[in-house]
């Protein structure tokens, strides 16, 4: 068994292929499945929050489609009438076990600004409080390429930590991670446990995706990096477990689990590194990248070789190295122009470039989070 003694709040992402049928209507035994299991946790004391895909899948049903549209207004209607038909079909199975679910619709643009993401964090905790299961999705019917998240994957690992989820787990329509592709090789094995995310199990995740979906294997391992550097576990499995959501939160060894990582970011960092759009990115020496390697220091002027992008101030920026590797992001005390005028020159002599005193890091070691795989 694994340990997972204590767990309070989790969180649960089904994807599209195992919420509707062949012929994309929406699976209803599947639908009424979740919610039973949702019923044995909530009598247990724990706390869930769905998200849910599937909304384009069954607006495409509705509209007798069988592609998903190339044109975006038509997969965006597909969106809306899709969505309400889940919510209907969830509402009709929450009902049989005495349930309440909430709708909460999300783009990337609510993450980006740290106020909007806090109401939306309060917002989940008024309906924990209340018994109320929120069932997210993002809100597809205004996402367009600039705000969207873009798979339900990556917004369950962005919103796990808002929930303070413990478990975060991704049905699928694949049993876990396997160390090769299992569809070519019979001798693929699944993996049980992930302890750190490095390349080998990058290499394993290939380039699967599924047909209805949109997140491939790749997709989930990142979902794993995002959520697990927030202090959660995290299991991939296959669908057809919904049934065992109770043991599986017991600890039963299904699908694969990716353990919480011991070096837990905190919201902000956590904010920075994987909820904010950077808006430019400056490129760092190697004596830079190697001090970074060691500690974390901040960026000064003396180590930066190069600016791209247009930024203001307080914006957040990459930080690339000069084979273009991300090293981490962080937020910049000047703008592009300014950094423009001040790289590979002493901070001390920032006054007489710019005419006025600003501060002395580019970026301060506070306000930088390095990706311990860039470096
Ligand atoms: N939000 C999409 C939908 O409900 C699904 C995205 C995904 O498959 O990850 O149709």
């Amino acid at each position: 068994m694994r340990d997972f003694k204590g767990i309070q709040r989790i969180i649960i992402k089904v994807g599209s292929s195992s919420l509707v049928n062949k012929d994309l209507s929406i699976n209803q035994p599947m639908i009424v499945g979740i919610m039973q299991s949702f019923k044995e946790l909530s009598d247990k004391g724990i706390n869930v929050a769905l998200v849910s895909s599937g909304a384009i899948a069954s607006g495409m049903h509705e509209l007798g489609l069988t592609k998903k549209p190339k044109e975006m207004s038509l997969k965006q209607a597909c969106a809306a009438i899709g969505q309400s038909k889940l919510m209907e079909a969830y509402n009709k199975a929450a009902d049989i076990y005495g349930l309440k679910t909430g709708q909460i619709l999300v783009n990337h643009d609510d993450f980006q600004i740290r106020k909007r993401m806090n109401y939306l964090s309060d917002t989940l905790d008024a309906m924990f409080k209340n018994n109320i299961i929120p069932i997210i999705n993002e809100n597809d019917a205004l996402a367009v390429e600039e705000i969207k998240v873009g798979d339900n994957d990556t917004l369950a690992s962005l919103i796990s930590p808002m929930i303070n989820a413990d478990l975060l787990i991704l049905f699928s329509d694949i049993d876990g991670l396997f160390d090769k592709n299992p569809k070519i090789y019979k001798d693929a094995k699944l993996i049980d446990v992930v302890n750190e995310i490095n390349a080998d199990i990058i290499n394993m995740a290939g380039d699967k995706t599924t047909e209805v979906g949109t997140g491939g294997m790749q997709t989930k391992i990142n979902a794993a990096r995002i959520s697990t550097s927030a202090g959660a576990n995290m299991i991939i499995c296959n669908s057809n477990q919904i049934k065992n959501l109770c043991d599986i939160v017991a600890g039963k060894e299904i699908g694969t689990l990716f353990k919480a990582s011991k070096n837990q970011i905190s919201s902000r960092e956590h904010w920075i590194i994987y909820k904010a759009n950077s808006m430019g990115n400056i490129i760092i020496d190697d004596g830079l990248k190697d001090a970074l390697k060691k500690k974390k220091v901040s960026i000064l002027s003396k180590g930066i070789i190069d600016v791209n992008g247009d930024f203001l101030k307080g914006m957040i920026i990459t930080i690339n190295d000069k084979n273009g590797n991300v090293i981490g992001k962080g937020i910049s005390n000047y703008s592009s122009t300014e950094i423009r005028l001040l790289e590979g020159h002493e901070s001390k002599d920032s006054k007489e470039i710019l005419g006025y005193e600003g501060k002395k890091e580019i970026i301060h070691a506070n306000d930088l989070v390095l990706l311990k795989e860039g470096l």
